[in-house]
């Protein structure tokens, strides 16, 4: 078998062991199999949207302007953007899956359509390699990059559709542009390295498109956490409970803080005083429990 299929093998087990685990316990309700099939549904959008929309686009553009124009070359950025981002969205036609997805499930629905359809471009893009004779002949292991990239696109679709969904019932244009640009800002470096802006050469842009995307990663899992958490749990992660040094309580981080080091200032929400805290200890809040 062909190395990148190999790859595209591992890659697509490793996502829906990852992903597939996090939607299913995600304590936020909503029907199991319509999110199964939001996920199977997907499968199919990028490579539909592909061929069917962004391949007939580039060829009615090529016909009005040639193909090294800037104008062309700057409307090619706008394609994955204008055309997957609308696409996600045609399983919202669906209209149990439409129903289902309300302000406190959809993150999960969020994960379900990222994790489809980036399964979908996983293939699609393992299918394209396949053809590159280059490429032909090289073993799966080689093929690393392919999957922490793929990976990561699992992580970056779901934040995009996020945007959308965020704002389904309340305006989803607005919520739809929003991913839209966000996607286009993500792929955008990649361009600027194409066109080798300001002459850096191809190994400075590689560092600048990877800091890039780890940062935008970051971001995207940490916009997906706060929606899954909320605000609470990335602060306790960070913070632990605090302990109030007053009147001995123990409470959640609070947004507003100061930090320094191991302590914190800010306003404990049993006896209102602002003071310095430090992380509750398991002995503290083990004594805490035993007074309730
Ligand atoms: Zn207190």
């Amino acid at each position: 078998m062909h190395g990148i299929y190999i790859a595209a093998i591992l890659t697509s087990l490793l996502a829906i062991a990852g992903f597939g685990t996090l939607i299913r316990k995600l304590d936020k309700p909503a029907t199991g199999w319509l999110l199964l099939a939001a996920v199977l549904i997907c499968l199919s959008l990028q490579p539909l949207a592909f061929y069917f929309v962004r391949l007939p686009l580039d060829h009615w553009l090529a016909g009005h302007l040639a193909r090294t124009s800037l104008a062309y070359q700057w409307l090619v950025t706008l394609y994955a953007p204008l055309t997957e981002e609308p696409a996600k969205l045609l399983v919202l036609l669906i209209p149990a899956i439409f129903r289902d997805i309300r302000p406190d499930n959809f993150p999960r629905y969020a994960l379900a359509i990222g994790l489809g359809f980036a399964l979908g471009e996983m293939w699609f893009i393992a299918e394209r390699v396949s053809h590159q004779p280059a490429l032909a002949k090289l073993p799966f292991y080689q093929f690393g990059g392919y999957v922490s990239e793929r990976l990561m696109t699992c992580v970056f679709h779901s934040a995009f559709v996020a945007i959308t969904l965020s704002r389904l019932r309340r305006g989803w244009g607005l919520g739809l542009g929003g991913a839209m640009v966000a996607h286009w800002a993500a792929n955008f470096p990649i361009t600027l390295m194409a066109w080798n802006v300001g002459g850096l050469g191809r190994a400075t842009w590689e560092v600048i498109v990877g800091l890039w995307l780890a940062g935008l990663f970051v971001a995207a899992v940490a916009w997906l956490a706060y929606l899954i958490f909320g605000k609470v749990l990335p602060l306790r992660l960070m913070y632990g409970l605090r302990h109030c040094p007053e009147c001995s309580n123990d409470f959640e981080p609070s947004m507003l803080a100061i930090n320094f080091g191991n302590a914190r200032y800010e306003r404990c929400p049993h006896c209102r005083k602002w003071l310095w805290t430090k992380r509750s200890t398991a002995k503290e809040i083990e004594a805490h429990k035993s007074q309730e």
